[in-house]
């Protein structure tokens, strides 16, 4: 469906859990996090209940994220579900990948379409400063393991904050040998990404072109997102940014998002939307639920406000309850 700026919003991001088996330091604190209560938490049901009628809306696209989506028990059984949907064309996951050899076998049978893979450095004590944990072994097991599934599509998104300026050449030289799309994504100053440094798109072209030559253009399918590709000599696949910071996409926008708790958000930087689950508890039938969504997707504000003055309805929340 249009929002009220003519936008065709037809892309779903849901958090299943804010539940991290990672602490990276611009998502989520070392300590003292404030859970959200399990019973706050949507159910497999609801989300299905709502996915179910934002498709009767014109979502097509669902992409399953957190906190880590993996910790939550039964992903494969949602996506299944979410397949069945008459509408949705297509499932996909964004995961730290830590738990995927051991859970890529049903996701696969239950028909997952593409696989993000959120790895900041190939560095493993850098790893386990940026993540406060030790587990690059794993998440290295996971992309290999996705790399081997035929047909399923992969890609690595890095976040350069400056800390890992030397890791930037081996991440892209994945794209060089590997049927993959590296993506290198601006930090956004939410929650505690707002205290941190951050290199431009321009920045990680600049050291990029250094090691690679220049960058040569390559086709931009296989996605309607806000990610633009090049690519360098010799490579077999592309290197993507996505600059929500110096390269601002929200004339194209084409997503909203649902909270693990069950807000539609329906823009990153606001707390602007719709409570769902209130909604489901409170009875509501599909028609209800199919409205609602509707409203707040009409509703959707035309823009962040990315670098200015902070706003009363500015986001709260960190970016494992969102899902990035
Ligand atoms: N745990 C999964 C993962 O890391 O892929 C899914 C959730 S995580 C919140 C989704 C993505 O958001 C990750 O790629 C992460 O790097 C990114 N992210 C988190 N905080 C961010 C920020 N402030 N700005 C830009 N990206 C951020
Ligand atoms: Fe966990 Fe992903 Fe946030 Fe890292 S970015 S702490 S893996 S939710």
């Amino acid at each position: 469906m249009l929002d009220q700026f003519g936008r065709e919003i037809s892309y779903l991001r849901i958090s299943v859990t804010d539940r991290c088996n990672l602490r990276c330091r611009y998502c989520m604190p070392a300590q003292g996090v404030t859970w959200v209560d399990h019973s706050a938490i949507l159910t497999y049901e609801q989300i299905v209940r709502i996915v179910r009628a934002s498709a009767a809306l014109g979502i097509k696209k669902v992409r399953l994220t957190g906190g880590e989506p993996l910790v939550r028990k039964g992903l494969a059984g949602l996506v299944e579900a979410l397949k069945a949907i008459d509408g949705i064309a297509s499932v996909t996951l964004t995961t730290n990948g830590l738990l995927l050899v051991e859970q890529l076998p049903d996701l696969l049978q239950a028909g997952l379409d593409g696989i993000n893979l959120s790895l900041d450095t190939l560095d493993r004590a850098q790893f386990a400063h940026i993540t406060r944990r030790d587990a690059l072994p794993q998440a290295l097991a996971g992309l290999e393991a996705a790399l081997a599934a035929p047909g399923l599509r992969v890609k690595v998104n890095c976040v350069p904050t400056g800390e890992n300026d030397d890791q930037l050449i081996p991440l892209a030289e994945l794209a060089r040998s590997c049927r993959l799309d590296v993506r290198f994504i601006e930090l956004m100053p939410i929650g505690l990404g707002s205290a941190l440094p951050r290199r431009t798109e321009q920045e990680v072209r600049e050291i990029l072109e250094r090691t690679f030559g220049p960058a040569l253009p390559c086709p931009q399918g296989g996605g309607d997102g806000p990610g633009r590709y090049l690519t360098f000599a010799g490579f077999t696949g592309r290197v993507g940014f996505i600059s929500a910071m110096t390269h601002q996409f929200c004339s194209g926008c084409n997503r909203v998002r649902l909270t693990a708790a069950g807000f539609l958000k329906t823009c990153l930087q606001y707390d602007q939307g719709v409570d769902l689950k209130a909604l489901l508890e409170a009875g509501a039938d599909d028609a209800a639920l199919q409205a609602a969504i509707g409203e707040a997707i009409r509703s959707k504000p035309a823009s962040h406000h990315f670098g200015g003055d902070k706003q009363a309805a500015d986001e709260g929340r960190n970016m494992n309850q969102i899902g990035g």
